[in-house]
C-alpha cells in the first residue's frame, strides 16, 4: 500500500465495478461474441453481417451523437437496431430484434464470477462505512449477488455522464448527504477513477491489479490519494 496525498475523513466508499472487484476481461468478451452471434442468427439477412460492419454502424451513431457514449446499453441497442434496419427488416422488427439483443446481451454479462476476497472485503467494509457502485459500464450487481453490499449503484446514463465527469460522483456524495471529500472512490483507472475523483473533489485510491508502475503510466495524470494492489488492503483503513 502506498499513500501519495494525506488521506481525509472519510464517510463513504464508492466502488468502480469492472475490473475492480472483478476480472471483466473473459465475461466481457464470452458476452460481445454471443451478442453478435445472436443478432447475425436473428434473421437470414443478417446472417452475412460482419463484426467490422456492427462496429462501423456503432461508430457512425456515435458520430451522429457525440453524447451517446455515456450510456453503453442504450448505444448498443441502438446499434443494433440500426444494422437490422439497414439489414431490411421494417421498424417493429429491427426494435423487438434489439430488445430481445439486449435480454439476450445481459444474460450473458451477468456470468460474473466474482472472487471470494471481493465478498469478503466488501462485507467488512460495508458495516463500517456506506458503499456505493458507481460504473460506466452495463454490469448489473443484483445478477451476480454484489447489490447486498452497496447502498445503491450510479449507472452511466440513467445517472448522469460518465467518469470522469463529476456527475455522478457529485451524486453519490448528494444522496448520502455528505460532501464529495469525505468519499473515497477505488478503481482500477487512472482516468475514470482516479483522475475523475480527484477532480471531482473526492478522495481516490487507485486499485493496481496488474503490477503497473503509477510513475510511468501513459494514462497517469493526477496522484491518486493511495494504491492498493488487492482489494482486501482496504480493511487497513478500518
Ligand atoms: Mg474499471
Amino acid at each position: 500500500m502506498h499513500f501519495y496525498r494525506p488521506l481525509g475523513n472519510i464517510s463513504a466508499l464508492t466502488f468502480d465495478l469492472d475490473d475492480t472487484l472483478y476480472d471483466n476481461v473473459p465475461v466481457i468478451t464470452r458476452t460481445e461474441k454471443e451478442a453478435f452471434e445472436f443478432v447475425r442468427n436473428f434473421h437470414p439477412s443478417l446472417n452475412a453481417l460482419e463484426v467490422d460492419a456492427f462496429h462501423r454502424v456503432r461508430q457512425a451513431l456515435r458520430h451522429a451523437e457525440p453524447d451517446i457514449y455515456h450510456d453503453v446499453t442504450e448505444w448498443r441497442r441502438r446499434a443494433v437496431e440500426r444494422a437490422m434496419l439497414d439489414a431490411g427488416l421494417s421498424e417493429e422488427e429491427a426494435r423487438a430484434g434489439a430488445d430481445a439483443a439486449m435480454v439476450h446481451f445481459a444474460s450473458w454479462r451477468s456470468r460474473i464470477e466474482v472472487p471470494q476476497e471481493t465478498h469478503d472485503t466488501l462485507k467488512v467494509l460495508a458495516k463500517r462505512w456506506p458503499l456505493v457502485a458507481i460504473t460506466n459500464g452495463n454490469a448489473e450487481p443484483h445478477l451476480f449477488g454484489l447489490d447486498q453490499y452497496f447502498q445503491f449503484v450510479l449507472r452511466a446514463g440513467p445517472h448522469g455522464r460518465s467518469k470522469p465527469f463529476s456527475d455522478m460522483y457529485h451524486l453519490a456524495a448528494k444522496k448520502l448527504h455528505i460532501s464529495p471529500a469525505e468519499i473515497l472512490h477505488v478503481g482500477d483507472d487512472l482516468t475514470t477513477d482516479v483522475a475523475g475523483a480527484i477532480r471531482s473533489g473526492v478522495q481516490a485510491c487507485w486499485i493496481n491489479l496488474r503490477d503497473t508502475n503509477l510513475m510511468r503510466a501513459t494514462d497517469s495524470r493526477l496522484l491518486p490519494h493511495m494504491e492498493i494492489s488487492r482489494l482486501a488492503s482496504l480493511t487497513a483503513l478500518l
